[in-house]
């Protein structure tokens, strides 16, 4: 176990804020973990704590003056193997996208098209996330975690339940749990899902579909589309899609022709708040240190230098302008850290 005071989170979070934490503590095991919740360290910080990732999908507004917990458990174990499927328990801290390239390299189909995601395994069971048509929550099979207190809980598939880029670990139980491991359902036959923009036809133009020609179209086509946040600060798409009723939608549509929509069931659609950002001119637009990126409406950047707080101001400002011209309320999916 690693312990730190006064410890600078520049490396752990994809925004590229250059803060501290008063206190950073990294486990290497579930042992490790229920011996640190067990100390004076955290009981000290049992009320301001914060369990990260890699940070992609974080947002602090500044130095954080309380405990960062960082899961370093790495192991990956198949626990069943079948004709059709593997299980594969997986620890906390185990790169997602590493995974990804061990399942195409093993055959194992159904995270393909999540290649390229940042983050870690962990929170990608907090997160649900999704990408090309494919949620993760489709593969997830069950949830192994802890409590402050250090018990053990496994959570079933439908404990956690999942719904777009949500989860029970970012409502009731956030801040609860710790998750340990994640055990995941990959299939030995491919169901190639090609659906989504033109991921179909870059897949094919190489031949028949595989696993591997997914992962690199998948992967590819992310490249050209989103910044670097090496390069250029961000934490991905910055809002979620506003899901409203189709009543209000339509009356939209009488006065916005162009608005675009995606079906959710019979009296809710979703709108793609790329789309509104674009339409209520900010796409390009800077705040301060703070922008909206050229190419890609939905993720704001750090352009160097701005603080947390520069960029929630920009969020502000864009719901505000977005809730006058549409009546929608957009709202981050990035967690501010305050
Ligand atoms: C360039 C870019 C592109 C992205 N594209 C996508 C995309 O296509 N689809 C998508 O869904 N997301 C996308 N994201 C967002 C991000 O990658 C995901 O949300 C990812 O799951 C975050 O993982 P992380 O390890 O960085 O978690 P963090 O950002 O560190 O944490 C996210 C949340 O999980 C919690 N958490 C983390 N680990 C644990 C744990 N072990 N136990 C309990 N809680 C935990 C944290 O407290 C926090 O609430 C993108 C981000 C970037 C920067």
């Amino acid at each position: 176990m690693q312990q730190y005071t006064n410890y600078p989170l520049l490396q752990h979070n994809t925004f590229q804020m250059d803060v501290r934490a008063a206190l950073y503590v990294e486990y290497n095991s579930v042992d490790e973990l229920c011996q640190f919740l067990s100390s004076t360290d955290f009981e000290h910080h049992r009320n301001r704590f914060i369990h990260i990732g890699a940070g992609s999908n974080l947002l602090f507004a500044g130095d954080y003056n309380g405990l960062v917990l960082h899961s370093a458990i790495h192991d990956l174990e198949v626990v069943e193997d079948t004709s059709e499927y593997q299980l594969l328990r997986v620890g906390s801290g185990y790169v997602w996208d590493d995974l990804v390239a061990y399942c195409v390299d093993h055959k194992l189909a159904g995270i393909e098209n999540l290649s390229a995601i940042p983050g870690e395994v962990g929170a990608s069971a907090v997160q649900n996330i999704g990408a090309y048509g494919v949620e993760v929550c489709d593969v997830i099979d069950r949830v192994e975690a802890i409590d402050l207190q250090g018990t053990p809980r496994i959570f079933t598939k439908e404990e956690c339940q999942y719904g777009y880029r949500d989860s029970i670990f970012k409502r009731e139980l956030r801040g609860k749990y710790i998750i340990t491991h994640v055990v995941y359902r990959l299939m030995k036959s491919p169901a190639f899902k090609l659906g989504y923009g033109d991921l179909r036809a870059r897949v094919e133009a190489e031949g028949d579909p595989t696993l591997d020609a997914v992962r690199k179209a998948v992967t590819a086509i992310r490249d050209s589309k989103l910044p670097n946040p090496k390069e250029l600060g961000n934490a991905g798409s910055f809002f979620t899609n506003p899901v409203i009723p189709r009543e209000q939608y339509d009356t939209l549509k009488s006065k916005f022709p162009d608005i675009p929509s995606y079906p959710i069931d019979e009296t809710h659609v979703k709108v793609p708040a790329g789309w509104l950002i674009e339409h209520v001119g900010w796409k390009g637009r800077a705040l301060g240190h703070a922008a909206v990126h050229d190419r890609q409406a939905l993720v704001l950047v750090n352009k160097g230098g701005a603080t947390g707080a520069e960029i929630m101001q920009l969020a502000h400002r864009i719901s505000q302008d977005i809730y006058a011209q549409y009546g929608i309320r957009i709202v981050p999916e990035v967690n501010y850290i305050q």
